[in-house]
């Protein structure tokens, strides 16, 4: 929980909760796990009890009261990210402690919520009944997380569904951690935001470029706000300076041949790249050399 947050799509970050099951291929590195097994507090798993984080709805207030000051330094709202170690829709933590996150949000209406979920199925019947009923907040949005194009198909479609129903005023996908190619052509324009990010720590899993600029080139076709976050531990070949690889070659840096098409039964595997394993810092955030880091205008201004 954090006044400050060193996510690049977002200023602050507020926690009523810690803990949660895995639900996704995207929970297999859950930083917040890892974090919880270290500390081996064991808030992890079914029937593992959650454990509440005091001051949350305090934060929510001071970050409530400061922005105007906020918004006269930066030109626009704060942004706050909801639950980044757990799940506000998590089926196994009582109501009672939802309720208090969606009181203090409404009543935290000069920031822009950030809620972010893998249980879009539970969001409708969680939240509370005025949001259900035409009350949704219009500083709140809603995002999913999908890591691969079954969860992209099963779940953007209820995404999508739920904004024109519910009156939500932007939506939104995190691809982090992207594990393989995901046409999300035939939704983007009904999206307002897509992230896409590679995957960090010592299991992290590869993403190839292709991969992102399929989405990239989905979200120009359809005007969607597209953010590119970072590559994560690996590094494609070609994506950061020659001296960079050369750096990496000289430490013998570990690498693996990554296919665009991920099914080893493919006739013929396309656009093979070399991935380095350089680290979150030195593979950083460029993309064909550039930042592409858009917000939808929600969130801009
Ligand atoms: S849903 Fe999010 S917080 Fe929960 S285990 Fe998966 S990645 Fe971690």
């Amino acid at each position: 929980m954090a006044e400050i947050s060193a996510i690049e799509w977002t200023d602050a970050t507020v926690n009523f909760w810690w803990g949660c099951t895995n639900v996704s291929p995207g929970c297999d590195n859950c930083y917040a796990e890892t974090w919880n097994a270290f500390r081996g507090t064991g808030e992890w798993g079914p029937g593992a009890a959650r454990r509440p984080i005091k001051g949350s709805a305090a934060l929510l207030r001071k970050l409530q009261s400061s922005a105007p000051a906020f918004e006269s330094l930066h030109g626009r709202p704060r942004r706050v990210f909801m639950q980044s170690l757990s799940d506000t829709f998590d089926n196994e933590v009582e109501d009672v402690w939802r309720m208090a996150v969606f009181s203090g949000i409404e009543a935290a209406d000069r920031i822009r919520v950030q809620l972010l979920t893998k249980r879009i199925g539970n969001v409708e019947k969680m939240v509370l009944d005025t949001w259900r009923n035409g009350g949704w907040p219009r500083h709140v949005g809603l995002m999913i997380t999908v890591v691969n194009q079954r969860e992209a198909s099963r779940d953007i479609p209820k995404l999508i569904a739920l904004k024109k129903r519910l009156g939500i005023p932007w939506i939104g996908l995190s691809i982090e951690p992207m594990l393989e190619p995901i046409d999300i052509s035939k939704w983007a324009a009904d999206l307002d935001w897509i992230i896409v990010g590679g995957e960090s720590g010592k299991n992290a899993r590869p993403m190839h470029p292709a991969w992102v600029a399929q989405v990239q080139q989905a979200c120009q076709r359809a005007g969607t706000a597209f953010f590119f976050k970072q590559w994560g531990e690996w590094l494609p070949e070609g994506e950061a300076p020659f001296e960079t690889f050369a750096e990496l070659r000289r430490k013998r840096a570990e690498r693996v041949e990554l296919h665009a098409d991920p099914n080893p039964f493919a006739s013929v595997r396309f656009d093979t790249r070399t991935m380095y394993r350089a680290g979150k810092k030195t593979s950083g955030k460029l993309l064909n050399g550039s930042v592409s880091q858009a917000f939808p205008k929600e969130l801009a201004a």
